[in-house]
């Protein structure tokens, strides 16, 4: 008979939950923090081209062509650069990659909650730090000595940005550990501290391209970092999979970046249309957090984030509710459509 101990291996860890994506028409879904606009044409016409024939060859492990283009795009060297499938990917084995203290990692105690999923899945000891009232991380909680640090900037749900002085002294701080700045929204206004990686060896940057780039549907994310973090994560990812980016995603994230007009464009209307709608929710009577990404985390000044969230659904219109401490009278409203926005508008003014 089969031992017991594969399933005690697994049995603490409560595995991360993303957003529903039911399968129900006339749905407008803000959720999950997707582009309401499809990608760029570039990414279409790419996607048109793509031959078959050529799917019977793996595709290249190291994806040369992305990274170049990556590293061009930011003003890199291709040494500073790694791929993956989707962010969450790299995110993953950056934490098998470079949190092996016996210290604790530190992160905030409202953030993305993927984290304590791989601090639980690769036996990483971790402890939080409580944002302060206004939500907002308190850079000097990551003075003490630690295992490295992790922070999500802007935070998610918060929406709320940080500049890259904050960073900066967190990395000061902390000069002996890898500190892994996750930026999957950071296009929606927020500060990138790529810029920093010259300067700060122990930084890795995370970017995604399922949100600003309209593109979750085929996982690609990337980091960025000294030339030694990112050797060490080809070691990891090659230690485990050596294909995680295949042709199609490839080719089609090159196309993406080849478009530069196009990711403004969409990137500035999300962004007016978070304006426009913060302000009709202001006449709601709802009080939002000062946003620098494309969803936001709003509260009502007297009706109950539940009761909200069961309500919008009832109109077919889906965003997310945590039952969390501190955060479970707030819903995260990704920014959809001008359309989207006002039918969310019009569904909350019949409610209130
Ligand atoms: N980081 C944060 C903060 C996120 O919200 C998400 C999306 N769930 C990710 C990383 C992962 O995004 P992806 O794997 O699609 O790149």
């Amino acid at each position: 008979m089969v031992t017991k101990n594969f399933r005690d291996n697994f049995a603490k860890i409560a595995p991360y939950v993303s957003g529903e994506q039911p399968k129900m028409d006339g749905l407008i879904k803000l959720n999950s923090n997707e582009n309401p606009y499809p990608p760029s044409p570039k990414v279409k016409k790419a996607a048109a081209t793509i031959e078959s024939a050529k799917l019977s060859l793996y595709p290249s492990s190291d994806a040369e062509e992305l990274i170049d283009k990556l590293a061009d795009y930011h003003g890199l060297k291709t040494e500073n650069v790694f791929v993956g499938n989707g962010s969450d990917e790299v995110l993953g084995l950056a934490f098998r990659a470079f949190f092996n203290s016996e210290l604790p990692i530190a992160y905030p105690d409202i953030t993305y909650s993927f984290y304590p999923v791989w601090c639980e899945f690769f036996k990483i000891p971790f402890v939080t730090f409580a944002l302060d009232d206004s939500f907002r991380i308190n850079a000097d909680d990551y003075i003490a000595p630690n295992g490295g640090v992790v922070i999500t900037n802007p935070n998610a749900p918060t929406s709320i940005g940080e500049r890259t002085d904050f960073i900066r002294k967190i990395l000061d701080n902390n000069r002996d550990v890898v500190v892994i700045v996750d930026e999957a929204y950071v296009d929606f206004g927020g500060s990138s501290s790529i810029e920093l990686i010259q300067e700060y060896d122990n930084l890795l940057v995370v970017h995604t391209f399922s949100k600003s780039r309209s593109l979750a549907g085929i996982r690609v994310g990337a980091c960025f970092g000294n030339s030694e973090l990112i050797a060490v994560m080809n070691t990891v990812k090659n230690s485990f999979n050596s294909y995680p980016v295949d042709t199609i995603a490839q080719k089609l994230a090159i196309a993406s970046l080849d478009d530069e007009s196009y990711f403004s464009d969409i990137v500035h209307e999300i962004i007016t249309t978070r304006e426009n709608t913060v302000k009709a929710l202001e006449q709601l009577g709802f009080h939002t957090l000062e946003s620098s990404t494309n969803f936001i985390f709003t509260t009502h000044e007297s009706i109950h984030a539940k009761e909200i969230f069961v309500h919008l659904r009832e109109d077919k219109i889906l965003v997310r509710y945590f039952n969390k401490p501190r955060i479970g009278n707030y819903l995260r409203i990704t920014i959809g459509t001008a359309a989207q926005m006002d039918a969310l508008i019009e569904s909350l003014e019949r409610l209130i």
